[in-house]
């Protein structure tokens, strides 16, 4: 069994083949699903979908979000609100993008949206995902400074230094590896993956973004995750069934899947 621990099965993309490619997903050997729901106006139709067996979700407000205009206090309250549900597992994603601004008001606008939500999932005891492009040492310096430690969570789709690495797994965070492992370019990754600790580990789609080498050019799909796990095992120089069941303990350590 697989699970992929982060999707965007909502985006328009599928809207011709949802439920088929769920399934073809299911076939495949991967049994779970936590969708990530992160701008405000998706929250409710994310709610809905949970309803669809071992679909799970993950609630927040995306960095990305965040470049017009700052949340409501409604909108925080809201996502308090609703991240109880038991299929909410996380609050998500959530953190810090200086990919395209780096304006200090974005910046702020950012890290205070970030503290806000950390909050929200330390009072719902619930674990976070993180997105951060661009600002790894910023958030880092951020969590050190508001002293926010231990943090449950994984920082997904990790591109960062082996340095960086090893700081946020020092937070206890987990780290999500998706199909950018399977490029022959990304070697920093490779030997991230190669040298941490194997049950800090989670793999991802993130469909329907970013898929893996042999289907580059193509939307993700859950699916795909299997050359990501295929890397893995190769840079592990292990068997597949080994690591997929180390993978599938880390995702049930950190989420709560039922
Ligand atoms: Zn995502």
């Amino acid at each position: 069994m697989i699970i992929d621990t982060h999707t965007h099965l909502l985006d328009t993309k599928f809207d011709n083949d949802r439920f088929s490619v769920i399934e073809k997903a299911y076939l495949t050997g991967i049994k779970k699903f936590l969708e990530v729901s992160c701008d405000i106006e998706s929250w409710d139709t994310a709610i809905h979908f949970s309803d669809t067996k071992n679909m799970f979700i993950a609630l927040g407000i995306h960095p990305y979000n965040l470049i017009k205009n700052k949340p409501e206090k409604k909108s925080y309250d809201k996502l308090h609100f609703l991240a109880r549900a038991k299929k909410c597992l996380a609050i998500g994603e959530i953190g810090l993008d200086f990919h395209y601004n780096r304006s200090n008001e974005i910046i702020n606008n950012q890290i205070e949206c970030l503290l806000k939500q950390l909050n929200i999932a330390h009072k719902l005891n619930k674990p976070v995902i993180l997105h951060c492009r661009d600002a790894y040492d910023d958030m880092i310096n951020i969590f050190r400074k508001n002293k926010i430690a231990p943090l449950k969570g994984v920082v997904h789709c990790f591109s960062g230094t082996l340095k960086q690495a090893l700081e946020l797994l020092d937070f206890g965070l987990y780290l999500g590896i998706g199909g950018k492992l399977t490029y022959r370019k990304e070697k920093i990754l490779k030997q991230i993956v190669y040298k941490i600790d194997i049950n800090k580990l989670v793999v991802e789609t993130d469909c329907p973004y970013l898929p893996p080498k042999k289907y580059v050019g193509t939307r993700n799909e859950p699916s795909y995750i299997t050359e990501t796990v295929k890397e893995i095992t190769r840079i592990r120089k292990t068997t597949i069934t080994h690591i997929e069941d180390i993978l599938t303990k880390n995702a049930l350590n950190l989420f709560k899947f039922y």
